[in-house]
């Protein structure tokens, strides 16, 4: 038979399913996959549950439903001042996933380039490709992911078409700071580009750091695509529902994308999401520090173990370098080592590389797991490692 698509037939499984599957076979903690292992607040589950009794379960309109359009664009002058017109500049997706892709197809031709910052969510990279465009990266360095400025200016060219910004950050918790977005929004504007921005973890940022869109920097109103995700922001993970906010040109050819590849999504979760998006500040500011002291319990508990762990400012991830445990393999046998013989998953950081030279001394663990199941994985580590 004739080959099937040379591309795809070039990438693996996803490590995600790799090591859940050989978590479960080991009956492993699972610290791999960033899902929370409770669920969100009770009063959106309720409005998702009402929503699938009131009868309006057939299409909706393919932007989204107008109860989380509006919430959206509130929600965008609640948090950062924005003026969004909500019917014009809102666009629901089948979650941040969907988003990415039809944001880089709403501007992306074969054959443009596209810068991507390593370490990167796995999709970036496969998505540019599968469009026929062709990824730039630009590397951060452990342990302190600083963005390498020269190195960012000299990527632009005359092909670069767009930058994806995640921020913040995963794999590593970075929370780009208001010089490196600034840096970044002049090479942006100075090569007329677009910014794709992953804002799936806006609200999951510690310290009393503050998230800054890199849409509200000058003159990037309008040429910033800004992705967010209920899954992330009420712990539904399941439930994929994302948006994009945009400037109407933009926005209308995100939506021809949109309208081609699933065209809409559940409307019970879009409009459960939309009462999400209209709580109140404490629900926000506890989700935040909640997550924090999370953080801080892992922390401690790798460090115990005898990892060094890296600084991270948000997102459901910590990188730890296991170098200081003398274990004789890289990240993906660490990975697979602790899982097989402690029981506690983490996924390797080299998976987040496209290109070579990856380092192999670190893994990626989730923390947005209940504390007793955090604890229960320190101890699990802290008997392997002492054994
Ligand atoms: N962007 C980033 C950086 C992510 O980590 C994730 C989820 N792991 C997503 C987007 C996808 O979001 P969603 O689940 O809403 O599709």
């Amino acid at each position: 038979m004739r080959g099937l698509n040379t591309y795809l037939g070039s990438i693996g499984t996803t490590i995600f399913t790799v090591m859940s599957a050989l978590a479960t076979e080991h009956a492993a903690i699972n610290l791999g996959q960033g899902f929370p292992d409770t669920d969100g607040p009770a009063d959106v589950i309720q409005a998702a549950a009402d929503a699938l009794r009131d009868g309006r379960n057939q299409y909706p309109p393919m932007p989204g439903v107008a109860e989380l359009r509006q919430a959206v664009a509130a929600a965008n002058q609640r948090f950062y001042r924005l003026d969004i017109d909500w019917e014009k500049e809102v666009t629901v997706t089948s979650g941040g996933t969907e988003a990415i892709a039809v944001s880089l197809m709403a501007v992306l031709d074969p054959g443009d380039e596209v810068i991507l910052i390593e370490p990167l969510f796995d999709p970036y990279s496969p998505v540019v490709r599968m469009i026929g465009a062709i990824p730039r990266i630009v590397r951060l360095t452990p342990p302190h992911w600083d963005l390498p400025l020269s190195e960012l200016s000299d990527a632009f060219g005359p092909k670069t078409k767009a930058i994806v910004l995640n921020s913040p950050m995963n794999p590593c918790g970075k929370v780009f700071s208001a010089e490196e977005l600034g840096f970044i929004a002049d090479l942006v504007r100075s090569h007329d580009t677009y910014a794709i921005c992953d804002e799936v973890y806006e609200h999951l940022v510690f310290d009393g750091l503050r998230h800054i869109p890199l849409m509200t920097l000058p003159g990037m109103r309008d040429r910033t695509m800004r992705i967010g995700s209920g899954g992330k922001t009420f712990s539904l993970t399941g439930w994929k529902i994302g948006y994009i906010t945009a400037a109407e040109p933009l926005t209308q050819s995100v939506r021809r994308a949109h309208q081609n590849l699933t065209f809409t999504t559940a409307p019970s979760l879009q409009r459960a999401v939309a009462v999400g998006l209209a709580k109140d500040d404490a629900y926000f500011a506890s989700l935040a520090n909640q997550l924090q002291v999370r953080r801080d319990q892992i922390a401690r508990g790798l460090g115990a173990v005898g990892l060094t762990v890296l600084p991270t400012q948000g997102t459901y991830f910590i990188t730890a370098d296991f170098s200081p445990l003398g274990f004789n393999g890289d990240d993906v046998a660490f990975c697979r080592h602790i899982t097989e013989q402690a029981g506690v998953t983490a996924i390797p950081m080299s998976v987040f590389y496209d290109e070579p030279g990856a380092p192999r001394h670190y893994a990626r663990f989730a923390f947005c797991k209940r504390p007793d199941v955090l604890d229960q994985a320190i101890n699990r580590l802290r008997r392997h490692f002492a054994g």
